[in-house]
């Protein structure tokens, strides 16, 4: 019988999915190859259960950034991300929060994955389209940028703004988008199609499974 990858780990953990985004291959040799712990059903649904109370406690006025994992149940399976935050406006779920830090203060479409899929799983675990939810992504230069930029988007989370030392970038939540491609990642996970290789110098030349991808490319080879 074949395995299928979620059965592998039970639950899909937000890291796994930017993984398989940035390379579905290396996300394939991460599960078989190094081995994943595996969460079983029960603790999936007291983690589905445990969020459901955390988003229906009552909130204050104003912004208010909530730290806590979203877990739920989409297509067959239970996936689990942590956002930076998950942000309220007097009382309204109104936003998501990711941060990273980074020299270059550049930004890639990876990096609102977990956004995005955080939105479909809040829809899905409340029943509601959030058709207004904003996606934040803060990239900054250093952990002391990162906190000045954290403590500005508690005034104006969504506002988009660039300063020297950090940006903060609002996409507005796309459901349809979204959708399709965490649809086309789960087939994958379970088990509809094989893995998909995103091979290239700069991935592959820090890659610890080249020795064993045949997808490999090297500097020499250009851009997949
Ligand atoms: S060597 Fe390249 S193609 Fe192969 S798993 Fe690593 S990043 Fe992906």
């Amino acid at each position: 019988m074949v395995v299928r990858p979620l059965d592998l780990v039970g639950v899909i953990r937000g890291y796994m999915i930017e993984t398989q985004v940035y390379c579905e291959a290396k996300l394939h040799y991460m599960l078989t190859s190094r081995g994943e712990a595996r969460v079983a059903e029960g603790e999936a649904r007291r983690l589905v259960e445990e969020t459901l109370r955390l988003l229906r406690a009552p909130r204050g006025r104003g912004v208010e950034f909530l730290r806590a994992p979203i877990s739920a149940r989409f297509n067959d399976a239970y996936i689990i991300l942590s956002p930076d935050a998950i942000i309220y406006v007097d009382g309204s779920l109104a936003g998501l929060l990711e941060a990273r830090i980074r020299g270059s203060l550049r930004y890639y479409d990876v990096d609102f994955v977990t956004l995005e899929v955080g939105g479909l799983l809040l829809e899905e675990l409340l029943g509601v389209e959030l058709d207004d939810l904003k996606l934040v992504l803060i990239v900054a230069r250093s952990g002391e940028d990162l906190r000045e930029a954290l403590e500005e988007a508690k005034v104006n989370p969504f506002k988009p703004e660039r300063r020297g030392s950090w940006v903060r970038v609002v996409r507005v939540y796309d459901r349809s988008g979204a959708a399709s491609r965490l649809s086309h990642l789960l087939e994958y996970w379970l088990g509809m199609r094989g893995f998909k290789p995103r091979p290239s110098p700069s991935k592959c030349g820090v890659c610890e499974y080249s020795s064993i991808c045949p997808a490999k490319v090297m500097s020499a080879q250009g851009e997949a």
